[in-house]
């Protein structure tokens, strides 16, 4: 027999009574784990993106709710005897608030279709994410202005039915659906706004979806994957996102609006330090450099923090001077080396080719001058040149 779906007529019901089927002991991972079906539930099942309803019959915890084979299978945490009476209640917290995104998605959506065609090819509702996905593809300003439409339609508080019509009815009716649907359709219309055929429980009227906010969008397909919060989903978000601010701007110690202008700010002084810092590097490198007397041939130098222009000029001023190999490697033992290594005598390339081989080196270059990087120890490298 067939679970008859309680949901469906009455979305705001809490509490059930139903017979237990069967019950069929399994495990899950560590756990045991009953898979119980009932003659009639409230628990609305994981289906066309929308995770399953949560919460208890009897003393056993409902974890999840799915159809395998046209069957709804509770998956509790204590087993039933077959033919008991058990006592069903939803997490209602959790199913309004899912209640809350899913009619918001019909909103959005609808408006979307009205006014740019978009069909909605995707849905997905969990407990952390809300996105639907449209086949237009929509700028920033088409969409704030969907939102905003949404959210008339909220504050209008309009009516949500959600009714079988008969088939001669239905083939008179424009209603959006994702897919060719078997048997009875099941259309959710929201007055003025949009005819959507659905399975899942939805809010009586628009407005106790309270408040609709995209909170991101990106290009998705050749279309547009939304981002949603609705209700208090929106209004927990708002809260997360009013403290990040606030310690955004007490630790930068200036006014909320500020916060931008302030980070470009610091952003711009630490590229200003990076550059000084690099500069003073570069004279201390030089100086370095014109005190190795003439005669020496080959200088290698270690030091850190130098970029590659500063080690280029480092080589190309020692190489002036010094007639065999001269390098500067520029790291430390822990996170490798970068190098540049040039001679007016000696093949950089062929002692690059050495490196790679002897000491798995990156980079290479011409016979002058040669570049890469080196995850080595100064000893290792010492040893190699
Ligand atoms: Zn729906």
């Amino acid at each position: 027999m067939k679970t008859e779906t309680l949901y469906d007529k009455d979305a705001f019901a809490k509490n059930f009574e139903a017979r237990v089927i069967s019950c069929d002991e399994i495990t899950s991972g560590d756990k045991k784990l009953f898979k119980v079906v009932l003659d009639a539930t409230l628990f609305f099942p994981e289906q066309g993106g929308q995770s399953s309803d949560v919460g208890n019959i009897d003393a056993a915890e409902v974890l999840d709710v799915q159809i395998e084979n046209d069957v709804i299978y509770h998956y509790c945490t204590n087993g039933f005897l077959s033919g008991e009476m058990v006592t069903g209640e939803i997490d209602w917290t959790h199913r309004f608030n899912n209640m809350q995104q899913h009619t918001g998605e019909h909103i959005f959506t609808g408006i979307a279709h009205n006014m740019y065609g978009a069909e909605n090819v995707g849905f997905h509702l969990s407990d952390n994410t809300v996105t639907l996905d449209l086949d237009t593809e929509l700028t920033e300003e088409q969409i704030r202005e969907v939102e905003y439409k949404a959210n008339l339609v909220i504050a209008k508080d309009v009516k949500v039915y959600a009714y079988y019509p008969q088939p001669s009815v239905l083939e008179t009716i424009d209603y959006r659906s994702k897919k060719e649907i078997e048997g009875d359709v099941r259309l959710v219309e929201i007055e003025g706004t949009d005819i959507c055929a659905c399975c899942a429980p939805h809010v009586r009227t628009t407005g106790q979806v309270g408040l609709l906010k995209v909170v991101s969008f990106e290009k998705y397909k050749g279309g547009t994957r939304v981002f949603i919060l609705c209700g208090l989903r929106a209004l927990e978000d708002y809260g997360r996102k009013i403290e990040l601010l606030q310690q955004s701007y007490q630790t930068l110690n200036c006014k909320e609006e500020e916060i931008p202008e302030k980070i470009k700010g610091l952003l711009d002084n630490n590229k200003q330090l990076k550059y000084d810092i690099s500069e003073t590097k570069a004279k201390a490198l030089m100086e370095q450099i014109e005190k190795y007397p003439g005669d020496v041939a080959d200088i290698t130098i270690f030091t850190e923090g130098l970029d590659a222009k500063n080690m280029r000029d480092g080589v190309n001023a020692l190489v002036e001077k010094h007639s065999g190999l001269c390098a500067i490697f520029s790291g430390d033992d822990e996170e490798g080396y970068n190098f540049v290594i040039g001679s007016s005598t000696r093949d950089c390339s062929a002692i690059a080719a050495g490196l790679r081989e002897m000491l798995k080196a990156k980079g290479g270059g011409s016979k002058q001058m040669a570049q890469g990087n080196v995850m080595a120890t100064k000893c290792e490298i010492e040893r190699v040149l």
